[in-house]
């Protein structure tokens, strides 16, 4: 299913962006990708994706 080639590096990355995915939430958002709610970013020398609630969608949401 995954077309694209990935850098192991953001392997996990991709896998809780794919999660998110599945979990499948609202609209278009400025601010997240695909109005998930949530941006994944990556911290840390060992890169751990941490999942962090979108600013813009909690914003309106609330
Ligand atoms: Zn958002």
């Amino acid at each position: 299913m995954r077309s694209q080639w990935i850098d192991p590096r953001y392997a996990e990355v991709v896998e809780v962006m794919g999660d998110l995915r599945r979990s499948g939430r609202r609209g278009a958002c400025s601010a997240c990708p695909g109005g998930l709610g949530y941006t994944v970013m990556v911290v840390g020398k060992d890169r751990k994706p941490v999942k962090t609630p979108c600013l813009v969608c909690n914003a309106a949401s609330s």
